[in-house]
């Protein structure tokens, strides 16, 4: 087995991020990524600060902008205002969101010529049409992972545990836009391990510490672990059990260092395509 290195794959992004900033910057363009916080969670404002950091790494310009106990209408009026800016080219709804507001509401008010993380519904639906879109940067990510592989996806049985808007969804719809036949799983699938054991691709984002053993795992598959599940010793695990699973798989992706750094360096990228869009459609 092979571990796929996330971390690696981040930096070669994220080098020709800073060149192409570089160049906008030449040019009089700041690329500017604007993240909304609307709650005050700890694990959010840590991930936020990551971000920050990593974009003025690379040249790109990062507002945060905190809301103090926002209700649905002041998250959506500051999305609107930063969609009317033109000084903004990508714009992120963090989540969590708070208590009764969904994404897909308020992200239907990010301009979809700066919805960078796929948060406007309006994305989805490119990404079902198989159109050029933003897809949310982690589904971007496990395709990413797994385009830089040595991999034929046309025609590779790909099953996807987990169906969320942001992460499950956008990732089997990016692989049948590459012509995978595939599968997704999520609570109410039967003899999951069974379904999982067909894959040659399998895609794990469900959010259980772990549970993708080794009978879920063809032997030679593909595995790419999505999860993020913090440990009581402030670590991190996946929904894949790395020690069991390894032994299986022909490549498998570590947490942390798989998915998560791609992830970041993923919404530098689509920020300065957004800002390089900006100038056709200011
Ligand atoms: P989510 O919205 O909670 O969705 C979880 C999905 O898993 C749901 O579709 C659910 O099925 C399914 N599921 C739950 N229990 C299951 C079970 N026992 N068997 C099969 N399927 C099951 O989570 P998410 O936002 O997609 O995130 C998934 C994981 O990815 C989390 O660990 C999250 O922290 C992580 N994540 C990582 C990154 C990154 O950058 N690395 C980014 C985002 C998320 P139902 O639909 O039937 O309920």
């Amino acid at each position: 087995m092979s571990d796929i290195d996330g971390r690696a794959v981040a930096k070669a992004i994220r080098a020709d991020v800073a060149a192409a900033a570089a160049k906008l910057r030449a040019e009089g363009t700041a690329p500017t990524l604007a993240v909304v916080v609307p709650t005050d969670d700890e694990g959010t404002a840590w991930y936020v600060r990551s971000i920050k950091k990593a974009a003025e790494k690379e040249g790109v310009d990062c507002r945060i902008e905190q809301l103090d106990a926002p209700g649905k209408g002041e998250i959506i009026a500051k999305l609107q205002e930063l969609s009317a800016d033109p000084d903004v080219h990508g714009i992120i709804c963090q989540t969590p969101l708070p208590e009764g507001v969904t994404l897909p509401e308020v992200g239907w008010y990010i301009s979809p010529f700066k919805d960078i993380d796929g948060a406007n519904s309006e994305g989805l639906g490119r990404l079902a049409q198989g159109r050029r879109t933003w897809a949310p940067a982690t589904a971007a990510a496990v395709l990413e992972l797994l385009k830089r592989e040595d991999l034929e996806l046309s025609g590779a049985r790909a099953v996807v545990v987990g169906r969320s808007t942001v992460v499950g969804k956008p990732a089997a719809l990016l692989l049948l836009n590459e012509s995978a036949t595939v599968t997704v799983c999520h609570s109410r699938t039967k003899d999951l391990a069974a379904v999982c054991r067909e894959a040659d691709i399998l895609v794990a984002a469900v959010g259980r510490a772990g549970m993708i053993g080794a009978d879920f795992v063809k032997p030679g598959a593909t595995v790419i672990d999505v999860g993020t599940n913090p440990t009581d010793d402030g670590g991190l695990v996946g929904d894949v059990d790395y020690a069991a699973v390894a032994p299986v798989a022909g490549r498998l992706t570590p947490v942390p260092g798989g998915v998560g750094p791609v992830t970041t360096a993923l919404l530098l990228r689509h920020t300065v395509e957004a800002a390089e869009l900006s100038k056709t459609h200011p």
